[in-house]
């Protein structure tokens, strides 16, 4: 159609006015409350399967300086931080067989990093460690955790296939009192919180999803038994199988491919697409690795992280998708209508360009048409990836596009849409994790502060921090999560900032006498105030999105808008960190001296 023919033709309006027909076709009552807690037949279905079970030990019985929760990137940066800062007596309290975390749970085939790996893999410098590829494979990634974990001996820090049971404060101690599913009782003066954000697998509520008679599990507990192969090799027993996937978000990008390679038929749920951009991985240049000068990861971390919150630093050094992408920031107030045109088409030029991809790439117009991302390039974390948009190309893959409903009904046989029973063998859930719900239910435990008081019973409307890191009457409780606290397209940037920051509050109590530290309720509120002023102005964007974790699928509760993550930059929120410390008096907080 030329411009003649439509003279008010106006394609970034039209854009506009169809991102928001997207977003309500997808906006529903039920929110986050749409993934269950399942009973039956899935209630285990986060059970780990790359642990041997039946693994016991003696109970523990001991006191340390601190107790660490989670043995992923963040439990680990903490206790390398603490032990930078010369304090060994820690301990490291870990759900799972081994330290890794998502590395650890995520193990599914196509399984890589969607950053670069010589950003997003910490401590490169210091154990030594060249990456083989500019996207490193989750396989790389978990032996990387592992050789930090080596490096600078964690291990016998660690007490794996151990959950949290109970967490108190013994106000007369000035102790966390900690017991274990495996009978430890730890007494520690500080309680370091390092959960995870990616760790909490959902599965959609599904209306008969528990009468489904196939095979079928969730991602992050891929089952090679089944399947045949491993996260490496083609899986050779899928080749008489027909095979379903819900959900096309990140993991579903990287899993398709694989699928298409052995399944005998595959095909995708889809209820909104992804936008997918150029992957372009490729083997590490040695020479430019063995020439990068001490402290390089540290600059580059910095700079990724700048680049793609649009402080546009002089020089992009990764200068790859994300960096394109995101390095002019949409997602801010404008403060002019023009500049707020400006933007628009800005972001609009970005995914029209994904959105040509997806035509340029996949030949049948039909499938290419659903297949197009029709939202904003904030909305929902881009992909990238060279071979999701051609799998649809191959006789054996079909997308059977739900025009935003999303399945709505699971059957004996398959999943139910538009009236057709789809019959599988197996059944995948791509569907995610929960990242926006409470921080309680993530962490899968209750910390009793002071008086009693249980974490839900005060957050009960939502956190209550100062940074995200303290909380009022409970003490020496020390959080790393999102909630009121940064995010990044790098998550292990944040990850890096906040043991830094939570470590040296360690070391500065043991150095100074402190007893106890806690934020006061001042603080949290005037903290919240931040938040707020900053959210205010990006809340115009997110109300055009379509729902999903970025936006708490849509849902506006007072839980959800106090349980928000720091919706600026990352650099500023580290800033904000960097201050306070300097500042050296703690501010805000209740600080009781020995
Ligand atoms: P997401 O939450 O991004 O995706 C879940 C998918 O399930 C969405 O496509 C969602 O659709 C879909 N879904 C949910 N319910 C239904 C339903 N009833 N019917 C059909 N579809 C449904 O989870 P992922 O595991 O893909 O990714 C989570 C995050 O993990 C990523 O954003 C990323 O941060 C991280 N990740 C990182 C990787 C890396 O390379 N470093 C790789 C993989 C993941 P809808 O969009 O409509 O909600």
């Amino acid at each position: 159609m030329t411009s003649d023919q439509h003279p008010q033709s106006d394609p970034l309006a039209e854009a506009q006015e169809r991102y928001l027909r997207e977003r309500e076709k997808r906006m529903r009552d039920d929110g986050l409350a749409q993934y269950k807690e399942f009973t039956g037949e899935y209630e285990d279905f986060d059970r780990d399967p790359w642990v041997e079970p039946g693994f016991t030990r003696e109970p523990v019985e001991e006191d340390r300086l601190a107790v660490i929760v989670g043995g992923g990137f963040g439990g680990m940066l903490t206790s390398v931080e603490l032990a930078r800062l010369g304090i060994r007596d820690f301990r490291i309290i870990e759900k799972a067989g081994d330290f890794g975390g998502t590395w650890y749970w995520n193990r599914y085939p196509g399984c890589m990093c969607d950053v670069e790996s010589y950003t997003y893999m910490p401590l490169l410098e210091e154990t030594g460690y060249m990456p083989t590829e500019k996207y490193a494979s989750a396989t790389e990634i978990f032996e990387h955790c592992q050789r930090i974990g080596n490096h600078f001996d964690l291990y016998p820090h660690a007490l794996f296939q151990t959950e949290m049971d109970t967490a108190e404060w013994d106000e007369a101690e000035n102790r966390w009192v900690i017991t274990t599913s495996r009978g430890d009782r730890i007494r520690a003066k500080f309680l370091i919180t390092a959960g995870g954000i990616l760790h909490k697998a959902k599965l959609p509520g599904i209306e008969g999803i528990e009468t489904f008679e196939g095979k079928s599990f969730h991602t992050a507990r891929w089952d090679y038994d089944y399947t045949g192969g491993s996260a490496t090799t083609p899986m050779d027993k899928l080749a008489d199988k027909r095979v379903g996937i819900i959900g096309t978000g990140a993991t579903a990008v990287q899993v398709v491919p694989q699928l298409a390679r052995t399944a005998k038929e595959v095909y995708v749920f889809q209820r909104t697409p992804s936008a997918v951009g150029v992957r372009d991985n490729g083997p590490t240049d040695e020479e430019w690795f063995a020439s990068l000068e001490p402290g390089w990861q540290e600059e580059r971390m910095r700079n990724f992280t700048a680049a793609v919150t649009g402080e546009k630093p002089e020089r992009d050094l990764v200068g790859d998708g994300w960096t394109k992408i995101l390095w002019e920031n949409t997602n801010i107030q404008a403060e002019s209508p023009e500049q707020r045109r400006e933007l628009d088409e800005a972001d609009f030029a970005v995914m029209a360009e994904l959105r040509q991809r997806v035509e340029d790439t996949v030949e049948d117009p039909d499938t290419a048409e659903k297949l197009k991302p029709w939202y904003g390039k904030h909305c929902k974390r881009v992909c990238f990836h060279d071979d999701y948009l051609p799998a649809f190309n191959e006789p054996n893959v079909h997308l059977v596009d739900t025009d935003g409903r999303g399945v709505r009904e699971i059957g004996p046989k398959g999943p139910i849409v538009d009236g057709v029973e789809y019959d599988l063998d197996l059944l995948i859930f791509a569907s995610g994790f929960e990242v926006t719900t409470g921080l309680v239910r993530r962490l899968g435990f209750d910390p009793v502060g002071r008086n009693g008081t249980a974490l839900s019973e005060r957050w009960s409307d939502g956190a209550h921090t100062l940074h995200g890191v303290l909380t009022a009457e409970f003490p020496n409780l020390l959080v790393i999560s999102t909630v009121q606290a940064g995010f990044g397209t790098n998550f292990v940037h944040f990850l890096s900032e906040s043991a830094r920051h939570v470590a040296w509050l360690v070391a500065t109590a043991e150095a100074e006498g402190i007893v106890s530290i806690e934020a006061t309720p001042e603080a949290e509120d005037e903290w919240l105030m931040v938040l707020y002023g900053v959210a205010m102005g990006l809340a115009e964007y997110s109300a055009t999105c379509t729902p999903g974790y970025y936006n708490s699928e849509g849902s506006r509760t007072t839980e959800g808008a106090r349980n928000l993550v720091y919706p600026g930059s990352l650099m500023h929120y580290a800033g904000y960190l960097q201050r306070w410390r300097e500042a050296g008096d703690m501010a805000g907080t209740t600080v009781v001296r020995s």
